[in-house]
């Protein structure tokens, strides 16, 4: 899928629209979902032009696929939710329910989040 320059998540990692930061370094941004699905509803996005999770896997420098999961692991421990649980949830495409076009990893927590997937 092609990258949308103009996503609101791209704007958000330009500062032109704000959000409710947890993390930030070199590799990625985490902030909090604006319409929460769960207690804790965070999403870590990578600083790089994905739209998908296997864009990323397959090109991105190691470097940033490195550092972004280290972003990752830091988020869980701030966010104090290692031992309690959480659901991870990548949505891709048009089948995945993907809203906004640049890669983003939502973690759930802070209640039992379910089994699996539901069907709407
Ligand atoms: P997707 O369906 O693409 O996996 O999820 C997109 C998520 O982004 C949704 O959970 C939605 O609530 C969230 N979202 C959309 N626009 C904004 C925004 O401007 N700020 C924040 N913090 N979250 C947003």
């Amino acid at each position: 899928m092609a990258y949308q320059p103009n996503n609101i998540f791209a704007r958000i990692l330009e500062g032109e629209i704000p959000c409710e930061k947890v993390y930030e370094d070199d590799y990625a941004l985490a902030f909090r979902d604006i319409n929460p699905k769960a207690p804790v509803h965070v999403l870590v996005i990578p600083k790089g032009e994905y739209t998908t999770l296997d864009e990323f896997a397959g090109a991105a420098p190691a470097e940033l696929m490195a550092g972004f999961f280290r972003a990752f692991a830091e988020v869980v421990a701030l966010l104090g939710i290692a031992e309690s649980g959480y659901r991870t949830i990548v949505n891709t495409g048009r089948d995945g329910g993907q809203e906004v076009a640049h890669l983003h990893f939502h973690v759930l927590a802070g209640r039992p989040i379910g089994r699996m997937v539901g069907r709407e």
